[in-house]
């Protein structure tokens, strides 16, 4: 049997089916095995350097109406915030001098002119003023606000974000329409999806895992699709039910399978890994929020990256996207110290002042870390 789990995980192309045997895996050895195998796919590839991104939620204001987030438009109790430009860059500038090296800009999503400008801004002020001799260009950025339309992108990347974060939530279309109302378009994720690549971004995308109704074929495909799309970083968390969304009715269905969608989404990183051997995966905070020692499980089976909380305290409570979010009562931000200690207790090394950029954009177009161009080989 082990024999035949060694040739599957050894094969070069992995065929739907392949996927779909190698999420299969149910036993503790079979699932040690698969880990084990994920792991060393990321260190012959990426290496075992953890990269850190800080994030900052700056804003809760959302025009969407997803209907398994806690910060849906629809949902009236949270109180809405964006931070004032100042605290950005005090938290940003917290950032570089820790260490982190790269920062991520999350928020609800707006499209807004007033918006756009003071995203623009932001970019902007961190790039200029986090530079230092450790950061040459200054802070790494990566964004996730959402769709936009591609001149808006564009301004972004201008200005000096080179990372774009924008799941896909499901690559089926249909379960897709099943957790979003009617104006959100699958259509036109794909479109932005597509234009942010075309601008040249680091482009990441992702999934949630154990949406009800999702199943493992769904899953296989998901896979496939990031290898289709050429994506070069993966946010993959488990789903978590949020009691003020219209998903609450799943409360008993996601309670009884808790355990079984951690295990899911940990086997989802290490196939994503096996697969797609290059790109940068995320341990998410889903995973911390589910169980304590989530992210640093996520780590062992072939992630990455983390991204240490860093908005700042007094709004922790409002960004709220399921029960449960971890740090919200800790009244001092993910410290690089602490966060490093916790890595360190994996047994792998932290990538401090370092972009950490996603090693599968780079090999895949050539260019080296300052995106300049490389001679063909
Ligand atoms: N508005 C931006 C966007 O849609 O890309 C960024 C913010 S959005 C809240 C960030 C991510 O949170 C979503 O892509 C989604 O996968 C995740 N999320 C929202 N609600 C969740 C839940 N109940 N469980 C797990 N992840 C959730």
């Amino acid at each position: 049997m082990k024999m035949v789990l060694l040739e599957l995980l050894n094969k070069v192309h992995f065929t739907f089916d392949d996927i779909k045997n190698l999420l299969s895996f149910r036993s503790k050895e079979d699932i040690d095995m698969l880990r084990d195998f994920a792991y060393q796919v990321m260190k012959q590839n990426v290496g075992e350097t953890v990269y850190l991104r800080g994030l900052i939620e700056f804003s809760n204001i959302c025009i969407n109406d997803c209907y398994y987030c806690g910060i849906r438009k629809s949902n009236h109790k949270v109180k809405r915030y964006t931070l004032d430009k100042e605290e950005i860059y005090e938290a940003a500038k917290w950032c570089a001098e820790q260490g982190f090296g790269s920062l991520v800009l999350q928020s609800g999503e707006r499209n807004d002119e007033q918006f756009i400008d003071f995203v623009e801004d932001i970019i902007i002020k961190i790039k200029l003023s986090t530079k230092s001799e450790k950061l040459p260009s200054g802070l790494g950025i990566t964004l996730c606000v959402g769709e936009q339309t591609k001149e808006t992108y564009q301004r972004f990347f201008n200005a000096g974000a080179h990372r774009y974060l924008l799941r896909i939530e499901t690559s089926s279309p249909v379960l897709f329409k099943k957790i979003h109302p009617d104006f959100q378009l699958y259509e036109r994720r794909m479109e932005a999806l597509k234009n942010l690549k075309e601008i040249g971004f680091q482009v990441g995308t992702g999934i949630m895992i154990g949406i009800p109704g999702q199943t493992i074929d769904d899953l296989a495909n998901d896979i496939l699709f990031f290898k289709k799309m050429d994506i070069d970083m993966l946010g993959m968390g488990p789903y978590i039910i949020h009691s003020d969304t219209p998903m609450n009715v799943y409360y008993q269905e996601y309670t009884e399978r808790k355990r079984e969608i951690y295990e899911l989404a940990l086997k989802v990183i290490a196939v994503t890994r096996i697969v797609l051997k290059d790109v940068n995966i995320a341990s998410t905070t889903a995973l911390q929020a589910m169980y304590p020692m989530g992210r640093e499980a996520g780590l062992m089976f072939g992630a990455n990256v983390i991204m240490p909380m860093l908005t700042p305290t007094h709004v922790r409570n409002d960004y709220q996207l399921y029960n449960g979010k971890p740090c919200i009562d800790e009244f001092t931000s993910d410290c690089f110290e602490c966060v490093q200690q916790r890595i360190e207790s994996t047994g792998r090394k932290v990538g401090k002042d370092e972009y950490g950029d996603s090693r599968h954009y780079f090999n895949n177009r050539h260019l080296n870390e300052y995106g300049y161009l490389l001679s063909p080989e």
